[in-house]
């Protein structure tokens, strides 16, 4: 579910609707929660609905880190892609502000964390932007997303939450542990599905 503060806009024919804040969001805000209204299937379930509904779902879905494909069930789904993303995906089953958002500022992923499964060429607006989403983007950048992150999840007690009541209580418990003990973090090089580990 997205932050309360945001609304779904359009941006333009090529990239279609985004998602905008509509009041400051803080460094260290959840914006979005995995929460348990989000569909969640696994391949042989995606692949058993009409082709219809598969193609209309490919561009809003993503896999987790257990392979299982995951759909927002709000506008969450409609996030767009940034290099220089001011939202991350993180190990709590949250996104967070790793920036500061203003007012009318498109709220941005870094689609690099979300297991996509073909390579394709990336056109966003970053000056940074790295061309292409590559499947190793995780272990290649994930030292500095995970900086980005943790300096965001170090501020996550300032601000207000409204996010919060969504967390369940192991997320909450493990946030606190990174307070008190910031090294027992979780990188997002957890967030890479691989298909032969075991769980
Ligand atoms: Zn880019």
């Amino acid at each position: 579910m997205m932050h309360p503060d945001t609304r779904l806009q359009y941006v333009s024919q090529d990239i279609g609707n985004g998602v905008f804040a509509v009041k400051k969001i803080p460094k260290g805000t959840i914006t979005a929660v995995k929460d348990a209204c989000d569909q969640i299937f696994t391949d042989h379930e995606f692949s058993a609905l009409p082709e219809l509904i598969q193609e209309s779902m490919n561009n809003h879905i993503y896999r987790d880190h257990c392979g299982n494909l995951v759909l927002s069930w709000d506008y969450a789904k409609y996030l767009n892609h940034s290099c220089c993303a001011n939202t991350m995906l993180t190990c709590y089953n949250f996104e967070i502000a790793v920036h500061d958002i203003l007012p009318g500022d498109e709220i941005t992923a870094e689609y690099g964390l979300l297991n996509v499964p073909e390579p394709y060429d990336l056109f966003c607006r970053c000056p940074d932007c790295r061309g292409r989403l590559s499947l190793d983007d995780i272990d290649r950048y994930a030292e500095k997303w995970d900086a980005l992150i943790l300096g965001a999840l170090l501020d996550i007690k300032k601000h207000p939450q409204p996010l919060w009541p969504l967390l369940n209580l192991n997320t909450a418990c493990r946030l606190d542990d990174v307070l008190v003990n910031p090294s027992v973090y979780s990188s997002v090089r957890n967030l890479k599905w691989r298909e032969n580990r075991k769980y």
